[in-house]
């Protein structure tokens, strides 16, 4: 079932682990070595100098989730709905 929600990474928080891109691709590693997120399947993506933050309309909301459960850092946050 399709649903949008959010994704954000805390670039503060994140250190480059990268637990996050072996359970869901669409996690990558961005210029300055942190997480970012893939803008290719998502409906908006904006990064700031603290965060990356993209809103999906999929059904792969499991997989940000088991990536955010991989963080050790605690980086990621997955929210059902705009994040608004
Ligand atoms: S697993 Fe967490 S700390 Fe590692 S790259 Fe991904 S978001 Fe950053």
């Amino acid at each position: 079932m399709s649903e949008r929600y959010t994704v954000t990474v805390d670039r503060d928080a994140c250190d480059g682990v990268f637990a996050c891109l072996v359970r869901d691709p669409r996690f990558v590693e961005d210029d300055e070595g942190l997480a970012g997120i893939d803008a290719a399947d998502a409906e908006s993506v904006e990064r700031t100098a603290a965060s990356v933050r993209a809103t999906f309309a999929d059904d792969r909301i499991a997989d940000a989730e088991q990536a955010a459960a991989a963080c050790p850092l605690d980086a990621i946050t997955v929210a059902e709905g705009n994040g608004e």
